[in-house]
């Protein structure tokens, strides 16, 4: 199948109009024609090669939503029309443990990406979201319920995943204490669900101009993190927290805001940290961990669970030719929430 997306050919290069062919649908693939896809701040790293595995021309883009256009004929779960989503992962072993327990990001032979991924059967690099189409074998397709406006759904297929998995992995429940680090596309998406789940949500930031974005978003308290007094006020009031800031920073001043046991989850940057102090560790059970995205059964639950709260991602809507405009904007931190692009405005020729 012939598509169109915007792809980058180096490191330095903007996005550029891309015409490439989608793969011929394999038995259990599914065609689908992309409506909206957002863009996550890990496409910038990407496109810029920060993690040092980037190919080129790279298509990027993984939280993607669209229409069914065509089936393979072992396809059981979807016929065309069905509003559908695809997230980070578009293949996996399939048989691993991890597999077999519905976490594939942690496929024992490694997931394959949507995009800058090669393909498990013919070699070829993957090419995500940025586009006018996608091919994705059935197991990695979601279903995405009526309740939900495809235009505002897409950024729950990494901000909602990537916040959804910590918080349900920790048992948040009514009545829990959270807080949230950052505001952004992840932060946002944290608040709401959390809320959603009955929690007491605490956002921690330190730009005062963010504290009635917070509250805005339902956050129950907001503290300064710049606020020593506060700061101090805040010791062991909270359960979990979870920390989306996307560069690296100091964790040290946030340990003793959890309770006994509690933890700090990071879901947002990758790479080393300042140096760590472990006595709030030792002296309370206190700990750091991790979290990638999740698996597909978890991303059709917060597909499902956003429908269900009506929870829907603050989106910023564009145009495929103000990409380039876009990815400066979030490169330099102007972004608030999430930034959709509108795949109509993608010419198919
Ligand atoms: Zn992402
Ligand atoms: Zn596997």
């Amino acid at each position: 199948m012939k598509t169109v997306g915007y792809a980058a050919h180096s490191a330095q290069d903007d996005l550029t109009p891309f015409h490439f062919e989608r793969r011929d649908l394999r038995d259990n693939d599914v065609a689908i024609e992309i409506l909206y896809t957002g863009i996550c701040h890990s496409d910038l790293h990407q496109l810029r090669n920060d993690w040092e595995m980037s190919e080129y021309p790279m298509v990027p883009g993984h939280e993607i939503v669209g229409k069914v256009i065509d089936v393979g004929k072992d396809v059981k779960n979807y016929k065309v029309g069905d509003n559908v989503a695809v997230g980070c992962m578009v293949d996996s072993c399939q048989e691993c443990d991890q597999c077999e327990h519905g976490e594939e990001q942690f496929c024992r032979e490694g997931m394959t990406q949507t995009y800058n991924s090669p393909d498990r059967i013919n070699g070829k690099i993957t090419y995500g979201g940025y586009s006018k189409h996608i091919v994705v074998r059935e197991e990695f397709v979601l279903s995405v319920s009526d309740k939900l406006d495809m235009k505002r759904a897409a950024p729950i297929l990494c901000a909602g995943i990537t916040t959804f998995a910590p918080l349900r992995d920790f048992e948040v429940e009514e009545g829990s204490r959270v807080g949230v680090i950052g505001l952004g596309g992840l932060g946002h998406m944290a608040v709401k669900l959390a809320k959603a789940m009955g929690a007491k949500v605490t956002v921690l930031t330190h730009s005062e101009g963010k504290v009635d974005k917070a509250k805005e978003m339902g956050a129950d308290d907001v503290v300064l993190s710049t606020d020593e007094d506060a700061m101090e006020n805040a010791a062991n009031s909270l359960d979990l927290i979870i920390n989306t800031v996307p560069v690296k920073h100091d964790l040290n001043p946030y340990m003793p805001l959890l309770d006994v046991g509690g933890t700090l989850v990071v879901v947002g940057q990758v790479g080393p940290v300042d140096e760590l102090n472990t006595m709030p560790m030792v002296f309370g059970n206190r700990g750091v961990s991790g979290s990638l995205i999740g698996g597909i059964p978890r991303t059709q639950e917060v597909l499902d669970f956003c429908a269900e709260h009506d929870i829907h991602p603050k989106c910023e809507m564009i145009r495929m030719d103000e990409i380039n405009d876009a990815l400066k904007r979030l490169e330099k931190g102007e972004v608030a929430h999430r930034i959709v692009i509108d795949m109509s405005t993608l010419e198919a020729d």
